[in-house]
């Protein structure tokens, strides 16, 4: 079924409680202005309205209509970066922050979704297939490190054969299996917090574009037939943020990448391909992931692309990435195919901050946004309601402008994709 506004995509197919909000018309006045209808926009909506603040939100499109809505539903512990990296570059303890804000990011999703009755097919477990043997040594010392120094003692490293008996592909030589990492449809979560949000009294306006505001006291917010003045904007539009912001686009790359939907493979296919109802990606920088729907389809996520337009065949674009780790499924045809910008920053960490007192933003979690992009959205809110410790944590990650500025990101981030898919070949 074609849901009107939405990519023509599994989750739009089966999406639970869509709601047709008002489009901004005349003048409104509001405490907060989130622009985004994302999980940043919506998580900082809901804990704005939470704490008594009056929020307007408006969303260019639709609720979840970015990548909130279109993305592969896995929910993975800790940062883009592991623990591994992140002691190396920051030490110790910031790390242990990072991880502990993590922690409670995974929880918070839980926690929406049990107290507002969220149908979203939460799902635990998730599994890093090692694409190549060399990275059997770094699963092992990461999964010792969270024992160790994380508290953390649900990673654990498998065996060819146990990965093997987790999910029916030869391509995988071991496994990083992480039983409290989760996975959702994301689409059903956006909408289940777009109706929390709408329920502690969030205005929401959809096909609402934001075309200009000021930094003033209060900021004006103008779409095309309507005005907000608020104390405080919150600019949750993350890769598709476009020009709204000039100072904020230097910092993000948008990437598109693609997804598909398999036919239904009935119960007794699916499961011969992953065996508990795990979410998987594997090793490689260019990442493939995949897990099954609740309806037994394979839900398989493959390849990107680094210039505005999609591949004209997003179908086949996306299947050969999936027949390279499932070839027992070239006879199974493809029912949907979609993408999605992903908004990387230059070190694959968030980017959250302050562009002037009452400008707040929140972008660039590089693929790992399901968690922290909630997160970001409550510490966000926090600091609007005067409780800044934990979002001026985020300040300490350096997050630098790409080389070339807009301009020059895309073709910059050619090469370096060029380098890293020659790294993945190589091992
Ligand atoms: C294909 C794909 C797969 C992914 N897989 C995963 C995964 O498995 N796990 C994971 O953790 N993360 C994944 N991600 C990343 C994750 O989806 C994002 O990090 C996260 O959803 C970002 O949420 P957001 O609210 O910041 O941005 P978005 O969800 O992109 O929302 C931004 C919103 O802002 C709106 N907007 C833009 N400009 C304006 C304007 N001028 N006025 C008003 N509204 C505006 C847009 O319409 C959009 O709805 C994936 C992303 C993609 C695309």
């Amino acid at each position: 079924m074609k849901v009107p506004g939405y990519p023509d995509s599994y989750y739009a197919a089966t999406a639970i409680g869509v709601h047709d909000h008002p489009t901004l018309c005349g003048n409104q006045r509001a405490d907060v202005c989130v622009i985004g209808g994302g999980f940043t926009g919506l998580s900082a909506a809901l804990n704005l309205a939470e704490q008594g603040f009056s929020v307007i939100l408006l969303e260019a499109q639709r609720i979840g209509f970015g990548a909130s809505g279109r993305c592969g539903g896995l929910i993975g512990s800790g940062q883009r970066r592991d623990v591994l990296e992140m002691e190396e570059q920051f030490g110790f303890d910031l790390s242990r922050q990072f991880w502990d804000f993590a922690e409670e990011a995974k929880a918070e999703i839980r926690k929406r979704v049990a107290m507002h009755d969220i149908a979203c097919d939460l799902q635990r477990g998730q599994l890093v297939g090692l694409h190549n043997k060399s990275y059997t040594g770094w699963a092992k010392e990461l999964a010792g490190a969270l024992r160790d120094r994380y508290d953390y003692p649900h990673a654990s490293v498998l065996t060819r054969d146990e990965t093997y008996s987790l999910v029916s592909t030869h391509t995988f030589h071991g496994g990083f299996l992480d039983t409290e990492a989760a996975h959702l449809h994301p689409l059903n979560l956006a909408l289940g917090l777009a109706r929390a949000a709408r329920e502690a009294g969030v205005r929401i306006f959809e096909y609402s574009r934001v075309t200009s505001y000021t930094d003033s006291e209060p900021a004006i917010i103008r779409t095309a037939d309507g005005i907000v003045d608020a104390e405080f904007i919150v600019l949750a539009c993350n890769g598709y943020l476009e020009k709204l912001d000039r100072r904020l686009a230097t910092r993000m790359m948008p990437i598109n990448n693609f997804m598909i939907a398999t036919e239904p493979l009935g119960e007794d296919r699916a499961r011969s391909l992953i065996g508990q109802r795990i979410g998987i990606h594997d090793s490689r920088f260019v990442v493939d992931y995949f897990r099954l729907s609740d309806d037994h389809r394979l839900l398989f996520g493959g390849g990107e692309n680094y210039r505005r337009g999609y591949p004209r065949d997003v179908k086949s674009f996306v299947r050969k990435y999936m027949l390279r780790l499932f070839p027992q499924l070239a006879d199974v045809s493809i029912d949907y195919a979609w993408g999605g910008v992903v908004a990387v920053t230059v070190n694959r960490l968030p980017h959250v901050g302050r562009l002037a007192p009452n400008l707040y933003f929140a972008q660039g979690y590089s693929g790992h946004g399901i968690s922290t992009a909630n997160f970001a959205g409550k510490v966000i809110a926090e600091a609007i309601g005067g409780t800044a410790s934990r979002f001026d944590v985020f300040g300490r990650l350096p997050i630098h402008n790409f080389p070339g500025g807009t301009l020059l990101r895309y073709p910059g981030m050619v090469l370096g994709m060029l380098y890293y898919s020659m790294k993945d070949r190589l091992g």
